[in-house]
């Protein structure tokens, strides 16, 4: 389960159409327990693909420089983000081929005609590459004052 604040959920779903007719993307922050990722924030980055409009691509010093300040401030990378324009809010095959943090989640928004439709998040499983595939996985909203209480604890 991802257990994602409504703020947070707002944000990359404003993100998306935003970067319409391009893809969107970005990194979802925050801390698991168990089968529980609890998102505390997204991260928004530039898609450094050389085809945006069907592609995305974090560039990995972004990624670098992410990782460094959640690891600083208690947080680990639970997941990315990213939208399809005119196209289901499901995991492609190119998705999947180069998704490669096992255990992350990848949650994807379909953007229709610049308006954010779906938004569903898949669940990498398996060991390794060989064996990885995706699962769907439930997208828990956390109001406001939910989220105060879960960082209290
Ligand atoms: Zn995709």
């Amino acid at each position: 389960m991802l257990r994602l604040p409504q703020t947070v959920y707002d944000q990359l779903r404003e993100h998306g159409e935003a970067a319409y007719p391009d893809e969107c993307c970005g990194i979802l922050l925050g801390t698991a327990a168990g089968e529980v990722k609890t998102v505390t924030r997204a991260v928004p980055a530039s898609n450094a693909s050389p085809h945006p409009h069907h592609h995305y691509e974090i560039a990995p010093i972004d990624l670098i420089h992410i990782e460094r300040a959640a690891t600083a401030s208690g947080e680990s990378i639970l997941g990315f983000y990213h939208s399809h324009p005119d196209h289901p809010a499901h995991w492609s095959l190119t998705d999947l081929a180069e998704a490669h943090w096992i255990g992350c989640s990848y949650l994807i928004t379909s953007v229709e005609n610049g308006r954010a439709s779906a938004s569903h998040s898949f669940h990498l499983a398996g060991t390794r590459e060989e064996d990885k595939h995706f699962q769907s996985e439930k997208i828990a909203l956390m109001a406001a004052p939910e989220l105060a209480n879960a960082a209290s604890r």
